[in-house]
């Protein structure tokens, strides 16, 4: 009998089309599309944009600009997560049914008010790995005809995972192979730790799905075998982890890159127009240029 083919690698690079790209993103894009190329792999490119209030026609216009520029090809067509929701709904309702997602009522507004009466009495709130407050949750100790009450009120609400009683679903420790760096230089088979992102949200009044929810259930769908990404999103890949058991989907590779800092050493930010792709472009650089200061 023949041994079974390697798979084919399936690499892809996933922005959102709420900014320009810059640098950041070109070495994002340049990354995974040379490393699909070494590996006779696959490149996707993926619109991230289900945040309808931020993602603009104009700004998906210059992401594919942008990349065909830097002399980069893509498979056809590209998906868009817009076009997905229902996908994103179903996955959600799995959880709802398994009783590991519940509606929380609280605004950013309320929450901030909670933490800060709390942190008032000279204690600190815990935060997530990217300094955000973790949710109270009081409403994990609702019954369900409490939800039920709430809900039936038209309260605007977020879900969010119970992520102590997802914790307690695993029946084997939770970890991923890196084969990029963490921001402390952590690579190789990694302990993930969900549990310092308390509460996830996993959709919101305003968004159908959010961010963590999307991009897990899009890996799984287009068959991605690595994902390579800033090293803004190592943490977060505890989550996403997470939700890859919880749903019963393939695991990837991980590989996160370097971030690219700008003059005045902060994190490259899609506001800022002078470090954009298309600021070189107009400036008269060649993708060789920009290859030359990133790779
Ligand atoms: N859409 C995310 C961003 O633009 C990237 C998602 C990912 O690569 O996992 O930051």
């Amino acid at each position: 009998m023949n041994a079974p083919l390697p798979k084919q690698p399936v690499f892809r690079f996933a922005p959102s089309p709420n900014g320009q790209l810059h640098l950041g993103h070109a070495l994002s894009a340049i990354l995974n599309h040379d490393m699909a190329k070494a590996t006779s792999g696959r490149f996707l490119l993926r619109i991230e944009d289900i945040d309808l209030t931020r993602c603009t026609p104009e700004f998906e216009a210059g992401i594919y600009d942008d990349l065909g520029w830097l002399g980069l090809s893509w498979e056809t067509p590209v998906r868009r997560q817009s076009e997905h929701l229902d996908l994103y709904r179903q996955a959600l309702g799995r959880l709802i049914d398994r009783g590991l997602v519940y509606p929380a009522f609280l605004t950013r507004g309320a929450i901030k008010t909670a933490v800060a009466a709390f942190e008032a009495k000279g204690k600190a709130w815990p935060r997530d790995p990217d300094g955000a407050p973790l949710y109270p949750g009081e409403e994990r100790k609702l019954s369900a005809a409490g939800w039920q009450r709430m809900l039936a009120a038209g309260k605007p609400h977020a879900w969010r995972l119970d992520m102590d009683k997802a914790i307690a679903e695993l029946d084997a420790p939770l970890t991923w192979q890196e084969t990029g760096a963490g921001p402390n230089g952590e690579t190789g088979q990694i302990a993930a730790d969900p549990a310092a992102w308390g509460d996830v949200v996993l959709s919101r009044s305003d968004a159908p799905s959010s961010y963590h929810l999307a991009v897990t259930m899009d890996d799984a769908m287009q068959g991605v075998t690595h994902v390579v990404r800033g090293r803004d999103l190592y943490h977060a890949t505890a989550v996403h982890r997470l939700l890859q058991r919880l749903l019963d989907l393939p695991e990837p590779v991980y590989h996160h890159h370097r971030l690219i800092h700008g003059p005045d050493g902060r994190k490259l930010s899609k506001s800022n127009k002078d470090t954009g792709i298309a600021a070189f472009r107009e400036a008269g650089k060649t993708p060789d240029d920009v290859r030359a200061l990133i790779l």
